[in-house]
Parts: structure tokens; C-alpha cells; sequence
């Protein structure tokens, strides 16, 4: 069978995206053996041809019913992939899958029958929420970052917003293209449903959320989008990391110098 991706230079491009940011997530220690997931809405690339495509799979249960997904298409990374592997063989590494019209099930239909993210209810419950409330963003990432799972570990971090301001203080960037800062999940048993409600709440004010002691969960307009929040982020707390490892608690810009910026650059917070 010749690949989805044959003759579709957009979806192509999406999907080389995709095995991009794989490739950094690696490149970066964050995707540890088959650590992490990425599941990107790619709808707006289908065709006809393939809306007729004949699925590769059985029928599959979703586990949810999300009607704001009827008709919707979507890459998985394929559960038990490494992203390392992901980088170099996107489509034997992950599937392009059809929701089907009752919401609550799926088909694989290209390149190969490769069983999405075990993640893949609290990844689609999440794209369904981004439809419902009118979002443009299409891509959702869970990673590992070595520097803020370390932070994470630190319980005077975890308080609403100490972080987003600890790590928005430390680069003037970080403020500038994570401007919502970094929402955080209490610790919850991976796979879970009390995860997924957790990460959806906390999704609602912030595009980058740190899981305790275990990861982030990003969304973005696209793959790359969700991977240069959490790449700025990671970027700070390493600034932060590195001048506690020299011995002192670095300064911060102050609170004028992170409202000039939020002025300068017509920030929302
Ligand atoms: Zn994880």
C-alpha cells in the first residue's frame, strides 16, 4: 500500500513536523524508551480519497464519547513507539486514524496498523474541548523535560504561579513566547482519569502544564508550537538550575522589568 502521505505535500509536511519535534524531544533526554506522545488534529488535510479510505484496523473504542470530534482525523504516535524511532519512520512509528460518526470509536486507516497511544482518550478529550471552545490550536505534546521534572520535585514550587514567575524572570523570551506560563498538576497515577481531568482544568488558563514528578503536557497551533513553549520553559529552569549549581539564587528580572515586557510585547498577563 502506498503511503497517505504520497501526493499530499501538506499532510507531509505536517507529519515531518511531527517527526522534527520527535527527534528534539530525544535529542533533549525528555523521551526515555517510549516516553512521551504526540497526537496532532490533521482534519483540515484530508480529502476525499481519503474520507473513503477502508479502515486497517478493527473497530476501536475510544473509552469517551466526543462529539465535537464526528469526522475528525488525527496522527497518534503508536503506543510502546519511541520518538527516537519516531524521527526517522513517522508512519511505522504512528497511524492516521478516523473518528468514527458515533464519537466513541476509531479506525486506523494508514500506513499500518499501529494501536495509538495507550494516552490517546485524554489526548482526543483534550482536542475535543479545543474544538468545542472555537481553538485554532491542532497539537498536543506529552514529554519529559529533565530540568522542570526536577523543579516539580521542589514543593515550593508547586504553588499557583511561582514557577511561571520563577521561570518567566530568569530570559526575557520565555515571558514573550510562553505567555501564559506554566500551569501545574498534582501528582496523579499516569494514564489516569483523575490526570486527565486535572490536566484538562489546568489547560484552560495555561498552554504548558507540569505533571509532578513525572512531565509537561503542551497544546499549540501546531507540533512545533507546543514544542518551543515547553523548549523556553525548559531553557529557564536550566538558567535557573545552572546559577543554583554556582551557588547563589539568580535575581530575576524584577516585577517593572517583567511588566515593561508584558507592555512592550502586548502580553496577556
Ligand atoms: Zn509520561
Amino acid at each position: 500500500m502506498k503511503s497517505i502521505l504520497i501526493g499530499r505535500p501538506q499532510l507531509e509536511k505536517e507529519v515531518n513536523k511531527i517527526a522534527e519535534v520527535a527527534g528534539y524531544l530525544w535529542q533533549n533526554g525528555w523521551a526515555e524508551r517510549n516516553g512521551g506522545n504526540i497526537t496532532v488534529n490533521i482534519t483540515e488535510f484530508v480529502d476525499d480519497e481519503i474520507r473513503n479510505m477502508a479502515p486497517i484496523s478493527d473497530v476501536k473504542q475510544i473509552g469517551v464519547t466526543l462529539p465535537a470530534l464526528k469526522g475528525c482525523y488525527f496522527y497518534c504516535k503508536g503506543t510502546g513507539k519511541r520518538m527516537r524511532d519516531l524521527a526517522r519512520r513517522p508512519m511505522e512509528n504512528g497511524s492516521v486514524i478516523r473518528i468514527l460518526d458515533d464519537c466513541a470509536s476509531y479506525v486506523i486507516i494508514a500506513d499500518n496498523a499501529v494501536m495509538p497511544t495507550s494516552e490517546l482518550p485524554s489526548h482526543l478529550t483534550v482536542h475535543a474541548h479545543l474544538i468545542e471552545s472555537g481553538s485554532a490550536y491542532k497539537a498536543t505534546v506529552h514529554t519529559h523535560p529533565i530540568e522542570l521534572v526536577a523543579m516539580s520535585h521542589n514543593r515550593d514550587f508547586l504553588g499557583k504561579d511561582v514557577l511561571t514567575n520563577i521561570l518567566w524572570s530568569m530570559i526575557p523570551e520565555t515571558k514573550a513566547f510562553c505567555p501564559l506560563g506554566l500551569g501545574v498538576v498534582p501528582y496523579e497515577l499516569p494514564g489516569s482519569n483523575m490526570l486527565a481531568d486535572a490536566t484538562l482544568k489546568e489547560l484552560e488558563d495555561y498552554d504548558v502544564v507540569l505533571w509532578e514528578k513525572h512531565g509537561v503536557f503542551a497544546k499549540g497551533l501546531d507540533v512545533m508550537d507546543a514544542f518551543d513553549q515547553i523548549d523556553v520553559l525548559s531553557k529557564s529552569a536550566k538558567i535557573y538550575i545552572n546559577s543554583r549549581c554556582m551557588g547563589y539564587e539568580p535575581e530575576g528580572m524584577s516585577k517593572e522589568q517583567m511588566a515593561e515586557m508584558t507592555k512592550a510585547f502586548n502580553l496577556p498577563r
